[in-house]
């Protein structure tokens, strides 16, 4: 058996749920409780708020969690990032008041900052020679400035949006986030089979999310110009048709590229282009 802390609610609870359920952990959501056994595999998923997880799997309470890295890398505590989520992607900036002029972190020399993130922003100034106040508040730290609290923030940011509907502008972006898998490292053998059995489901889901499966029908004598297209893990599957000259044609593109390859391939003939989602690729 192994335990998983991840988020009880709020931004990362939602997507580390799906990325379990989608590794095929099942968990009856309708029976939730604070610590929940999966139907399926041998892990139980113990609900807390995001601060307190790098603690509990430092500490074994927990032996693996999901948490943003920002929350890592302010606790400091002693846990191993297992993998990159590719979810909850935001970053942690210094933003000052917009009508101010500013040419360089130097900016900050003699201001106090309001943040959440105390640890990150000592080891930022530290770095850059700055001597301010940090003001910790644990909450809407955005208010600072416009509230007397404050000169500056150091927060998170995502789109910025918020930034902007409060009068201040991002200056310094300081720390780049997205949720992680980490452990403690103090795994028996056991559970040191269960997280790589975990790792390697959630490389298939992510490299999965990544790719569509593309159909096609090509006149054959597009064939060689739709291989230069698509240049597939090995190589397209090429089918026979009914019809001589035509061929079914089956590959796997990254989701970025897709409507990029669907013109390319439609240039030179292909028609009846079916795009599916992949489910799981094993490499
Ligand atoms: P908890 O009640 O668990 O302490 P919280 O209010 O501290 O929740 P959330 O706002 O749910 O935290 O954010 C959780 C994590 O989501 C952050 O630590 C960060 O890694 C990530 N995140 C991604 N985008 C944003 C954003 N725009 N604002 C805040 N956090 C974000
Ligand atoms: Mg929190």
């Amino acid at each position: 058996m192994i335990r998983i802390a991840i988020q009880a609610k709020g931004r990362l609870n939602e997507e580390s749920t799906t990325l379990l359920r989608e590794t095929g952990i099942v968990i009856d959501e309708s029976k939730r409780k604070f610590l929940s056994q999966a139907l399926n595999f041998p892990i139980e998923l113990l609900y807390m708020r995001d601060d307190d997880i790098p603690q509990v799997v430092s500490n074994g309470t927990a032996s693996l969690g999901i948490v943003g890295l920002n929350e890592v890398e302010e606790r400091g505590l002693p846990v191993q990032i297992e993998s990159r989520l590719g979810f909850g992607g935001c970053r942690i900036s210094l933003a000052i008041p917009k009508s101010e002029t500013y040419e360089g972190p130097a900016w900050f020399e003699g201001k106090r900052i309001a943040t959440s993130y105390p640890n990150i922003l000592r080891r930022y100034l530290q770095e850059k020679g700055i001597r301010a106040d940090i003001e910790i508040i644990t909450g809407s730290v955005e208010i600072a400035p416009a509230a007397g609290i404050a000169d500056a923030i150091f927060d998170i940011v995502s789109s910025g949006g918020t930034l902007v509907s409060n009068g201040l502008k991002e200056v310094e972006r300081v720390f780049e986030s997205e949720a992680v898998l980490i452990s403690n490292g103090k795994l028996d053998p056991e559970q040191r089979k269960l997280l790589d059995e975990i790792l390697f489901r959630i490389d298939s889901v992510k490299i999965s999310r990544d790719k569509k499966y593309l159909l096609m029908n090509l006149p054959k004598a597009s064939l060689e110009a739709a291989l230069q297209i698509l240049p597939a893990m090995r190589s397209p599957t090429v089918m026979p048709l009914a019809d001589e000259g035509w061929c079914s044609l089956h590959s796997v593109v990254s989701t970025a590229d897709l409507w990029e390859k669907v013109q390319q391939l439609k240039a030179i003939g292909a028609e009846g282009i079916l795009v599916l989602n992949v489910d799981k690729l094993i490499p």
